[in-house]
């Protein structure tokens, strides 16, 4: 075991700079590496993103300082901005529909956040437009909008992209990641495309997941029960830009599990189900690579495992997966 860890004065601290650790399902002659994301502090790949949007609001003025940040979510972009609001002077206000994960909203709170409860059926969207009319009624208070702002995508161009570039010395042939915003897979790939314009990029969906019909296919919105990643309304995935990827691959559920369970079992790696279905997905691309079906400028694939199985143990992820319940 080795550290090179310092000291540190602050949680916010150990934001990024996460391990990149190699998949040993990986064919002999193509490595695939993840980074694993459930190191940060919040346990997810979010925590980079809270930080980012709250020391950037501060930075620009959108907010003052005692004021209120507002985001429509029970994922871990809630823990993200929670967390991160521990360390400046901002409040965290989540709007969270009731039926979202015990757990998630138990972190807000126990990380100082309000949260406040909409109707089961009225969905996501009542979520979010009562977000807004909270930041309307409260003084000093914005909702950040994670799913159209750019600030999202320049998180992962800033830390995630370099991080990666800068661990494999910049031999990076495929990037494999799940979109939910997107702004994971467009933040790094817009990094690595600046310093490598011919890297081969891979954007990962469930089955039943829309971003496949930017690429051409024409199938429809079904329900799938892996988290955080997918769309069922392009419209509302403005950050996605399908001329930075060369494919869109969608994974069953049934196979994203299996691979979860493989990678518990075989490999140490207690990820969560977007996780399993990128490790296919990157196996995929690794296979093709190996087999000459795909020129790249460098034999190695790397992908990203965004968080932890243990945020979705109360799920059942590692029993049954058609009783899953997407909260992202
Ligand atoms: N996996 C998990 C578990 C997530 O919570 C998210 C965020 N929704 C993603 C993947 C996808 O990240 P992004 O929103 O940056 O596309």
């Amino acid at each position: 075991m080795t550290t090179n860890r310092e000291q540190l004065e602050s949680v916010l601290e150990t934001v990024g700079e996460t391990p990149l650790v190699k998949v040993q399902a990986s064919p002999d002659n193509v490595p695939i590496y993840a980074k694993l994301e459930s190191f940060n502090p919040g346990a997810s790949i979010k925590d980079r993103l809270g930080v980012y949007l709250v020391e950037q609001h501060l930075e620009r003025g959108n907010i003052e300082p005692g004021g209120t940040i507002i985001e429509p979510t029970a994922g871990n972009t809630g823990i993200g901005i929670a967390l991160a609001a521990t360390q400046f002077d901002v409040q965290a206000m989540f709007v969270v529909p009731e039926n979202f994960s015990v757990e998630k909203q138990t972190l807000m709170r126990a990380l100082g956040a309000e949260v406040v409860n909409t109707p089961t059926e009225d969905g996501m969207k009542r979520a979010i437009e009562h977000a807004n009319e909270l930041a309307e009624e409260l003084d000093n208070a914005i909702v950040p909008q994670q799913f159209s702002s750019e600030l999202n995508v320049e998180a992962h161009k800033a830390t995630t992209g370099p991080e990666i570039w800068d661990e494999l010395d910049g031999k990076v042939g495929a990037i494999v990641a799940g979109c939910g915003t997107a702004g994971t897979l467009m933040g790094i790939t817009q990094y690595i495309r600046e310093q490598q314009p011919a890297v081969h990029v891979a954007a990962v969906e469930p089955e039943g997941s829309l971003f496949a019909n930017t690429k051409g296919k024409d199938v429809e919105h079904e329900e799938y029960t892996i988290e955080g990643i997918g769309t069922s309304n392009l419209a509302t995935n403005e950050l996605f830009e399908p001329d930075l990827v060369d494919e869109v691959q969608q994974v069953s559920d049934k196979d994203a599990q299996a691979e979860l369970k493989r990678l518990a079992s075989e490999e140490g790696q207690l990820v969560g189900s977007s996780a399993g279905a990128a490790s296919v997905v990157a196996q995929d691309v690794a296979d093709r690579i190996e087999s000459g079906k795909l020129d790249v400028p460098h034999e190695t694939v790397v992908t990203v495992f965004p968080d932890s199985s243990e945020r979705y143990l109360s799920k059942g992820i590692y029993d049954n997966y058609e009783e899953w319940v997407d909260d992202s």
